[in-house]
């Protein structure tokens, strides 16, 4: 077999319409990339809850096709017309429109606009930026969130729901790594003792938060990260205690919020809403300063698995049936 030529790079690229597409490794001509001041050579990307929807083509996630799937990456900066960054600097991008209006993190090239990168932080190597990305972006805005919202560490516990997943696992090692009580809920027995490992001192069924009960529970939780909306996210609103919050960043579950003003007016309970894509530049550079600095950053091991590129789809099919634990690390070169 004949080394590819160097004016192409290897890509899952999406082709088709919108609604009916094909995705496939290909070799794409260097030609065809996007304008903007970086090229990147790509290390490693990560699968999210989103890149599984796009692979599968499950929900309208990627928006302009021909698309390169993936919503994260980590590299290298080859060539830079930015004066911010420099040939060899190493950075990664999350979110940002990759992968859905911009071409994304599942190619050995990419080239980006200078503001959508982030330089890699000291102490951060490129693994670890693609063992956090968007579900460790999304754990620390969710706990930068609750702290702005004054949730200190306490005798209650803080809830995360969906927890064996991606921005799961991410949210009970941090959160556990700042001193909170934290209650892990999932729907599998199996990884109860890695819940525990990230620092979960409790483990609540799924189940348990699958059904509808008075819109005021007894007050359990100081507050929540939750991944999976629907009856679950009513159940955690009902059951937060006065002044407590949730921050409400999936929708793993349903997408659907069924409640009552109660726990609002009479506990101040706060929903507090998360979005990684695109938050504001000085947000982004803050999530991921601390994110370097943070205990969580030695349990990554724990959490993540690497995995070539070449054997995303079944990953991906898997991920959405909810059988992936914690985070995978894409190799874009495997
Ligand atoms: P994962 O697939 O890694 O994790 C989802 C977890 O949710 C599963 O592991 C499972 O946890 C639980 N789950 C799955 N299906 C159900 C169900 N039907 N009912 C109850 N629980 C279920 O996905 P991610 O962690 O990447 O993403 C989680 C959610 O967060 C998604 O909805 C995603 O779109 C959203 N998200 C939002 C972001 C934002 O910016 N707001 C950024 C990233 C993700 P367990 O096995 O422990 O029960």
């Amino acid at each position: 077999m004949t080394a590819p030529a160097r004016d192409t790079f290897r890509a899952l690229l999406a082709e088709g319409q919108r609604d009916r597409y094909t995705t496939a490794l290909k070799e794409v001509p260097a030609s065809a990339l996007p304008p903007g001041e970086l090229l990147i050579e790509v290390v490693y990307s990560s699968l999210n809850y989103k890149d599984a929807l796009a692979i599968t083509a499950r929900r309208p996630v990627i928006r302009l096709l021909p698309m390169v799937c993936g919503i994260d990456l980590a590299g290298r900066v080859l060539e830079s017309t930015s004066p911010d960054f420099s040939a060899g600097d190493e950075v990664l991008v999350v979110g940002e429109g990759l992968g859905e209006t911009r071409w994304g993190g599942y190619a050995t090239r990419a080239r980006v606009p200078a503001e959508a990168a982030v330089r890699l932080p000291a102490r951060m190597n490129l693994m670890q930026a693609m063992a956090l990305g968007t579900a460790g972006l999304t754990g620390m805005l969710s706990l930068l969130a609750l702290e702005h919202h004054g949730i200190v560490p306490g005798d209650r516990e803080v809830i995360v729901t969906g927890a064996a997943g991606g921005v799961g696992s991410v949210s009970v090692a941090l959160l556990a790594g700042h001193g909170f009580k934290v209650a892990a809920s999932t729907g599998r027995p199996e990884v109860h003792d890695y819940l525990r490992e990230l620092g979960a001192t409790a483990i609540v069924a799924r189940e348990d938060l699958a059904h509808t009960g008075p819109p005021l529970a007894p007050e359990r939780w100081a507050a929540a990260i939750d991944t999976v909306g629907g009856q679950t996210l009513a159940s955690l609103i009902a059951s937060t205690a006065a002044y407590g919050a949730i921050a409400a960043c999936g929708l793993a579950g349903a997408a659907e919020l069924s409640t009552t003003l109660y726990p609002f007016i009479l506990r101040n309970v706060a929903l507090l809403g998360i979005n990684s894509v695109r938050p504001p530049k000085p947000l982004r550079f803050l999530a991921w300063e601390r994110l370097a600095r943070e205990p969580l950053l030695g349990k990554l091991q724990t959490i993540a698995t690497i995995e070539p590129l070449s054997g995303i789809k079944p990953l991906a099919e898997r991920l959405l049936e909810g059988q992936v634990r914690g985070r995978i690390v894409v190799d874009v070169n495997a």
